[in-house]
């Protein structure tokens, strides 16, 4: 396709970009390490019993019983993000009721796991700020700011406010930042323990997961496939030291540069073409899960940079290792096995998702299983000793694949699946019929809980121009139009109670948003936030509400429970994000968490809980504003669009139709005046607040933007958007 054709990508496409954002890509050449010595005044009180934190470590981790904690992402290293805590159940759950909250009045898109260790609550908010708190109080012990402004704010990037999650692994919190950095902190004073770069700095790619840690070793990866040429990768990192212990490449290199390993060398037949020129892709941006058991741990990996196979690959091919999981020795890196969700990617059909570890009886054979819901719409069971497919079924509508063939293990592709003619509506959409929301799996029901989305998408590449190359920085696929499709048939979202070895729904709750929460499930019930803002618990068997609580703010973030002092907890993050809070969807419902106006908070429940929540104001849609004044020049307008387009819409949404992650241009006074318009757009005084700095715009550039908002306000304040 032609430059100018992806310039008119549709805000679709840049949501994508954003959810790619919640990722991050480690570069190919040598990390630096640096250790700092922490010059932070004083130890700030820890937890009122100070037992040795430094010894817990994979075996604490593993434990299924252990209930006064949540130690990793997923709970346990299984993932499953099942807690045997029931004093919270079927028969008692009406009681549910506040116990404790805080305010995060800095914050914006809130999407991350806490963690609690003996009695601290930890979690990573907005701009990568790491806090930990009482968990029974709420009461703030220490925060550590990471200052991503100052390391990010003259570089062009976007989405930066978000982070998934921590790790915590004997004594230390680990976290990683947008701009790349991974650094490891001392959980109960919150000093600065060491700071690596994981890629090259300027590189465009991003981190937005959860390190994972285990075997005294930190393993993150990174995001950036729509952004620029990214070559995946993941690197672990030695859990005292921050030394790098090795790097998994995802994706071959230029084979005249030699290939880092056997791996790549098979890898490297499965693509055609000068694919190293585009990156290739495969990044790593979120599931991530280790295997004591098997010792065994499990990446998965992203969709291929560009999206379009004819680009990236122009003569077919599977292109090893994307939309894979491919599980590697953790001491080594080295490569055992792996499973491709996706051959040959031309959708956007990442296979990040959650990596969950379940025992299952499949007729009458015990199965150490794999399960995992990836974004091409088919739920996976998957042999983790082997690597080899136990089965697979659509949970969601599939229009790209008939099913997937149970001896070969690959799917069988639609004929119009690869938009032969240049343009095709798919099932699942870009942004999946799964994404990065936490399904949890139950195993005393076998059920897993599934954040379930219902949305196709129209793939256009006519007039293909296979000389583009990706632009850092710069949102790009090479598939362009890019639009989401809903059904009158099919809710938008579901949530579905999924039975792994019957491969179907045993219940669905049908949702009127696909952009839900992740689920927690304990022995009797499923939690699970809302887009509307409402917090839910349902019974476990029957899918039945058992209780809600309005929070007043569409919930992202997956809740946690912990058991202390004789009472269990229910503890979530309040504040609407990822790649939907970027702008609206034509289409789908909007439930107006526009920026600045609601509380984001961290809120805790419990049995007979009596707190009340200070009230938040009702749902907003921004209000254009109306300046005469201002004579809008329509060629100026039309200039500063496509400008628009490529810079501002990833966050300020298309057609300046802002949502919760940025304001909404068209309500600001800002544009109205060049000066205070350049001073945050090529100045960057908001970076503080996530705003970059766009220092390379000339006057010109900035001016023509202007136009463009001032003219869409003026439209939409006539007529609507
Ligand atoms: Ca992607």
């Amino acid at each position: 396709m032609t430059k100018k054709q992806h310039r008119r990508t549709s805000p679709g496409l840049r949501f994508t970009a954003v959810l790619a954002a919640l990722a991050v890509t480690i570069g190919s050449t040598l990390l630096t390490w640096v250790a700092r010595t922490s010059d932070d005044p004083e130890d700030r009180a820890g937890p009122a019993k100070a037992p040795d934190m430094s010894t817990i470590g994979d075996r604490e981790i593993a434990d299924e019983q252990r209930t006064a904690d949540w130690l990793a992402y997923g709970r346990t290293h299984s993932e499953r993000r099942f807690s045997p805590l029931n004093d919270i159940r079927r028969g008692t759950v009406n009681r549910l009721g506040v116990a404790w909250y805080l305010d995060l009045p800095d914050d914006v898109g809130l999407v991350s796991t806490p963690l609690v260790v003996d009695g601290v609550l930890y979690f990573t908010g907005t701009m990568n700020v790491v806090r930990a708190v009482n968990a029974t109080s709420g009461e703030l012990i220490w925060s550590y700011d990471p200052d991503v402004a100052g390391h990010v704010g003259t570089k062009r990037q976007v989405g930066w406010v978000h982070s998934r999650g921590i790790s915590f692994y004997r004594g230390k919190i680990f976290a990683a930042t947008w701009d790349g950095r991974l650094f490891a902190l001392d959980a109960k004073t919150g000093r600065l323990r060491w700071t690596v770069r994981t890629f090259e700095e300027g590189k465009p790619l991003y981190i937005t997961g959860a390190p994972k840690a285990f075997k005294g070793k930190v393993l993150i990866g990174n995001g950036g496939t729509e952004v620029g040429r990214a070559r995946g990768s993941v690197t672990a990192f030695d859990a005292d030291t921050g030394r790098t212990a090795w790097t998994f490449h995802i994706v071959p290199g230029n084979p005249a540069d030699g290939f880092e390993n056997e791996a790549m060398a098979m890898a490297a037949q499965t693509w055609t073409g000068r694919w190293w020129e585009h990156g290739g892709g495969g990044n790593a941006w979120h599931g991530m899960t280790y295997d004591p058991e098997l010792d065994t741990v499990y990446i998965g990996t992203g969709n291929g940079a560009p999206w379009n196979r004819r680009l990236r690959s122009p003569d077919g091919g599977d292109n090893l290792f994307l939309s894979s999981i491919v599980a590697l020795d953790p001491d080594t890196g080295g490569y055992r096995w792996h499973y491709q969700t996706s051959p040959g990617d031309t959708w956007d059909y990442t296979s990040t998702m959650d990596i969950v570890l379940a025992d299952l009886e499949v007729d009458g054979h015990p199965i150490k299983a794999i399960l995992h819901a990836p974004k091409n719409g088919f739920f996976y069971v998957i042999d983790r000793v082997t690597g080899r497919l136990v089965s697979a079924k659509p949970f969601s509508r599939v229009t790209w694949a008939t099913h997937v063939d149970p001896v070969s293990g690959r799917p069988v592709e639609t004929p119009n699946a690869r938009y032969p003619d240049g343009e095709a509506n798919i099932w699942p959409s870009a942004h999946g019929a799964h994404s990065w929301q936490a399904m949890s799996y139950n195993p005393t029901t076998g059920l897993v809980y599934l954040p379930t989305m219902n949305m196709g998408g129209r793939y256009v590449d006519t007039g293909l121009d296979t000389s583009w190359r990706a632009e850092d920085f710069v949102g790009g696929t090479g598939v362009g139009l890019f639009e989401i499709l809903l059904s009158k048939e099919l809710s938008p979202g579901l949530l579905q109670a999924w039975d792994p070895v019957r491969q179907e729904a045993v219940w669905t709750v049908p949702q009127k948003h696909p952009w839900n929460g992740g689920t927690l499930a304990t022995p009797e019930l499923v939690f699970q936030g809302r887009y509307d803002g409402t917090f839910y618990a349902h019974d476990a068997s029957t899918g039945e509400a058992r209780w809600s609580y309005d929070l007043g703010l569409g919930i992202s973030a997956p809740p946690i429970t912990y058991k202390l002092g004789g009472k269990q907890y229910v503890a979530l993050l309040v504040g609407y994000g990822g790649g939907y809070t970027v702008g609206f969807t034509p289409g789908l419902p909007n439930e107006g968490w526009a920026y600045g106006v609601h509380r984001r908070r961290l809120v805790a429940f419990a049995l007979d809980g009596e707190v009340t929540l200070p009230p938040q104001p009702p749902p907003s849609l921004p209000r254009p504003l109306v300046v005469p004044s201002f004579q809008v020049d329509p060629e100026l307008a039309a200039r500063g669009r496509r400008i628009y387009g490529t810079f501002c819409a990833i966050c300020h949404g298309g057609q300046a139709v802002a949502n919760a992650m940025a304001p909404d241009l068209r309500a600001s006074g800002v544009p109205v005046d060049f000066g205070a318009f350049a001073a945050v757009v090529r100045g960057g005084t908001r970076v503080g607040r996530g705003m970059p700095a766009f220092a390379h715009l000339a006057d010109a550039q900035l001016n023509a933007v202007r136009h463009y908002i001032r003219a869409t306000a003026h439209d939409h304040a006539e007529s609507g958007p």
